[in-house]
């Protein structure tokens, strides 16, 4: 098995990008490169396009090296899309599949590790730690990079019987819908707003649903009635247990002085013992006199 001392970092990156030079900061790695290719695919129509239009510099954040950010300071190509699609006049910007997409600032590597750090642990943890790792990037941001993925996927087919709940893109701000099927326990749609309409859009398109869980919000409840008024709507285990808590502290509130006093010394609990036997023997009706006398 042979070794090497150091490491061919050109074989990290695409062979259409040449690496021009690499800067070393206290913490931070720029990797200056320039693109070779000539050739590459339209991103709005998917035509094949050969005629440069001019180049410009684009900047990128990729996967850190041992501690330090690594930012890609690339110069590429800008092309002409002629297709009818694009209507013939189209000006494309260079991209390099399964590495950098046309409008985004990460390499796809770095979205992915980013992407898999919050669906193990959360957005806001994700940003942290990758804060930690000299990454920028904000926890909203990681949220926009989880609805991109999303949105990317291709449509999943559900079961008859799903689960809706609202959930905060950003909490007092902007929310949204997620609806799950039951059965497999996986998230088949993430839908915009909670107030019913974009609810109401799915159920259009999935008329096959017989059965939805929900939590108490009237707007879904009046989405499935509207559009499927047939569908059975369930209260969920969490919110039947929220509603049986809110019902038991209200009944504890009104039958339950706010003040309870409690006796200063032995004298007065003898009393109020006392007072507890008298009260006792006159509910009675005298009945353990007359037992204790016979
Ligand atoms: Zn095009």
């Amino acid at each position: 098995m042979s070794t090497t001392s150091s490491l061919d970092l050109q074989s990290f990156y695409p062979a259409d990008l040449k690496i021009l030079d690499v800067e070393e900061t206290d913490d931070e790695i720029i990797i200056r490169m320039h693109s070779v290719s000539n050739n590459c695919t339209c991103h709005k129509c998917g035509a094949p396009l050969i005629k440069h239009h001019g180049s410009h510099h684009r900047k990128a954040q990729d996967l850190p090296i041992l501690g330090k950010r690594v930012t890609l300071d690339m110069q590429i190509f800008d092309y002409n899309c002629s297709s009818d699609k694009c209507s013939g006049r189209f000006a494309a910007t260079e991209t390099f599949d399964g590495f950098l997409n046309y409008n985004s600032r990460m390499t796809e590597r770095l979205e992915d590790f980013i992407c898999l750090l919050a669906i193990e642990t959360s957005c806001e943890a994700s940003a942290r730690i990758m804060n930690a790792m000299r990454v920028k990037v904000s926890g909203d941001t990681v949220i926009r990079l989880l609805v991109k993925r999303y949105k990317n996927q291709s449509p999943t087919v559900c079961g008859s019987t799903v689960g809706v709940d609202d959930f905060a893109f950003k909490k007092r701000h902007t929310y949204g819908t997620i609806i799950v099927d039951e059965k497999t326990h996986t998230p088949v749609a993430v839908l915009e707003g909670r107030d019913g309409k974009t609810l109401k859009e799915w159920l259009r398109q999935n008329q096959h649903v017989t059965a939805v869980t929900r939590d108490r919000a009237s707007a879904y409840a009046k989405a499935v009635e509207e559009v499927l008024p047939d569908c059975m709507q369930i209260a969920d285990r969490f919110h039947i247990h929220q509603n049986l808590m809110e019902a038991v502290n209200k009944v504890l509130g009104r039958e339950i002085p706010a003040t309870n006093a409690i006796p200063k010394d032995g004298e007065s609990i003898e009393k109020e013992t006392e007072n507890q036997e008298l009260s006792t023997s006159k509910e009675d009706g005298g009945k353990k006199n007359r037992i204790y006398c016979g």
